[in-house]
């Protein structure tokens, strides 16, 4: 295996497979099964699921409310994702725990990294919800921030696009795919992999980060087994 403990992180508009809101099952079902695939090797799998199919901070302003309490409600849409996943993944027989940036103790462990770390040793998939638990923030820095607490080897940012592309390739067909490209070239020719925040913790840390379509079967096993699949941001 090319890498050892892997940070996975799923946008939250990925789980509503063609839906327009919410989470479907079928798509929640096949990511499950790619998680176990690469889980049965003996990975260490920790996941940060975003919230966009439910509520973005974002769009708070637009109906009035709060941006800061729009965020809030942004951390807790990725909860009930985080619920939704770590079920259907227990359903398969696999060991997981919820961890939570802000404390919902019925449901979730509140985030402590040592605790997280051993979940991990511990052969647990860690899910970890509710972004950082600040505002302003996003699921990507999530991502990256709880990727370097972990030490994992790379952050694998599983999209509905296969890599990062010169322009957006759902927009230009003349875009052609990098497959590997440095961080500094990411920042200098503008291109969009995630917002600076999580950009930045990644290259600040020699984190890599690999772009890759999550929709693909088979894509999660083959980055892990060392196959050069998405792009590889280094
Ligand atoms: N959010 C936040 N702090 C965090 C993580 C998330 O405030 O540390 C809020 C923010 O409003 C964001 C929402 O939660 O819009 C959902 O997360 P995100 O947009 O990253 O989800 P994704 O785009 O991956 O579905």
């Amino acid at each position: 295996m090319k890498y050892k403990r892997i940070l996975l992180k799923l946008s939250g508009e990925a789980l509503m497979g063609d839906n327009q809101y919410g989470i479907d099952a079928a798509r929640l079902e096949q990511y499950v099964k790619e998680i176990k695939e690469v889980k049965d090797l003996g990975v260490e799998i920790a996941i940060v699921i975003g919230g966009g199919n439910i509520f973005r901070g974002v769009q708070a302003e637009d109906s009035g409310i709060d941006r800061v309490q729009g965020d809030y409600m942004g951390m807790l849409a990725t909860v009930i994702n985080a619920m939704a996943l770590q079920s259907a993944l227990e359903k398969t027989g696999l060991y997981t725990r919820l961890m939570s940036g802000i404390k919902i103790e019925e449901v979730c462990e509140p985030f402590i990294k040592r605790r997280a770390v051993r979940h991990l040793e511990k052969g647990r998939i860690v899910i970890f919800g509710a972004g950082i638990g600040n505002p302003y923030f996003t699921t990507d820095s999530t991502a990256s921030l709880r990727a370097i607490e972990m030490e994992a080897d790379v952050v694998l940012k599983g999209t509905r696009v296969d890599g990062v592309y010169t322009a957006d390739p759902e927009k230009d067909p003349a875009a052609t795919k990098f497959p590997s490209i440095s961080f500094q070239d990411v920042y200098e020719k503008g291109l969009n992999v995630m917002d600076m925040t999580a950009f930045t913790l990644c290259q600040e840390n020699n984190l890599p980060i690999i772009v890759f379509d999550m929709n693909k079967k088979g894509n999660l096993k083959a980055i892990v087994a060392g196959e050069e699949v998405g792009t590889l941001i280094s």
